[in-house]
């Protein structure tokens, strides 16, 4: 188990943890979601060279995007070079990593620089998702692939240090469901699935607001392929040192744009392999669905995380995506399909559950499995 300052309840002396990419969408979402943290404090927040050496109330370029102000712990720390690892090796025992350049191979080398130097990274960049030793989580569905992570610092010669991630904002509405009912022995063998996503989304100053007022675009560069792929990896096995994919399951996705703030919602199809539930089954399953976080009662678990709405015009991104924290996912309009199988209507909050939220979840996982020594 862990060695660090932990109680039996919780932990005695909290952990301080960094934020790289602080002044953005998601980083900003950090900031406010780990203000009360019972385990966590934020004691290190950097961002590009441009915002390094400012108090980070005023690297704030485009201003506090999320709800509330900047928290006063925060404001006036001075935000490091997010390429500055040995200064986040002296200030934290951990990182969340939410920092956007457009070379990706930039991106795995920096957060690779930081698990060299012993600083465990939990990132929300897709860079290294496709990287077969490194375990994309959804805390409730895989929370056992973490479990490659003493072979991933075998292989890099790391000693604390090492790299897990979220997969993209886009499928985090659709999977828990579709995990449900997989793993109550439903096997789904297709999957068609029209996302709506919110402009969050993209990051600030993201789409254009004159492209996407009155208006939807039907692409999101690169999100089809991740929504159709990182389920695969996710929903997949871990054997020994090796993420197996699944196989026999077919994921067709078109991905949109629309004019919604936060709260990325997606039109599911559903078809079963030989054996279908019927509509009561898929509501008791997730009505009754839990996984290891509601177990542990981690801080940042939701308590139900699939909420089924029984309203003919729910869930909706303004009125759901809060629902317990942020980070539960809310489903509704379960019905017969007449192609497939069944449809449905799942929700949840990009920058929240999609990203920073679902970021601390993985982290409060790590800790309470012994992967975090700090
Ligand atoms: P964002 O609002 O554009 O923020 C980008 C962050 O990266 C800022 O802190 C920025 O710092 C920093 N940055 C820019 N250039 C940099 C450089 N050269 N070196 C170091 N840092 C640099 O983006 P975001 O939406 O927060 O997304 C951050 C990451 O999370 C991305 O990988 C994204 O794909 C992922 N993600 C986003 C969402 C979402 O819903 N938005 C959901 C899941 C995952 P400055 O302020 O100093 O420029």
């Amino acid at each position: 188990m862990n060695k660090q300052r932990q109680t039996s309840n919780g932990v005695n002396k909290k952990i301080p943890v960094g934020i790289l990419g602080a002044t953005g969408m998601v980083g900003q979402q950090y900031v406010r979601l780990l203000a009360d943290h019972p385990w966590f404090e934020v004691s290190y927040v950097a961002a590009s060279p441009q915002s390094a050496g400012q108090k980070y109330k005023d690297a704030l370029k485009s201003g506090w995007q999320v709800p509330g102000e900047v928290p006063a712990y925060v404001a006036g720390l001075t935000v490091g070079d997010v390429a500055n690892v040995k200064r986040a090796a002296d200030s934290c025992a951990f990182v969340f990593s939410a920092f956007e350049i457009p070379d990706k191979e930039m991106i795995k080398s920096i957060e690779n620089s930081y698990a060299a130097a012993g600083i465990p990274v939990f990132s929300n960049a897709s860079a290294h998702r496709g990287t077969a030793n490194v375990p994309m989580l959804i805390a409730e569905i895989n929370p056992h692939h973490l479990d490659i992570i003493p072979h991933q610092q075998k292989a890099n010669g790391w000693k604390k240090g090492f790299i897990v991630v979220k997969p993209n904002c886009s499928l985090q509405s659709y999977l828990t469901p579709i995990h449900a009912l997989i793993s109550s022995g439903f096997e789904i063998e297709k999957l068609i699935l029209t996302t709506m996503q919110a402009v969050s989304g993209a990051g600030y100053p993201g789409v254009a607001s004159l492209d996407v007022l009155d208006n939807i675009v039907p692409f999101i560069s690169g999100e089809e392929e991740k929504t159709e792929n990182e389920p695969l990896k996710i929903l997949g096995e871990l054997k020994g040192s090796k993420f197996i994919p699944k196989k026999d399951l077919v994921i067709s996705a078109h991905c949109n744009r629309v004019p919604v703030s936060d709260g990325h919602l997606a039109c599911v199809n559903v078809q079963f392999g030989k054996k279908k539930p019927t509509v009561r089954k898929i509501l008791d399953i997730w009505k009754a669905f839990r996984g290891l976080p509601q177990e542990l009662d981690l801080p940042f678990a939701p308590k139900h995380p699939i909420i089924y709405r029984d309203e003919p015009d729910r869930p909706q991104p303004k009125r759901d995506r809060d629902a317990d924290k942020a980070m539960a996912v809310s489903v509704g309009r379960l019905r017969e399909d007449t192609v497939f199988d069944f449809k449905f209507v799942a929700l949840s909050h990009n920058t929240v559950r999609g990203a920073a939220g679902g970021g601390i979840l993985t982290a409060e996982l790590a800790l309470k499995k012994g992967y975090l020594e700090v």
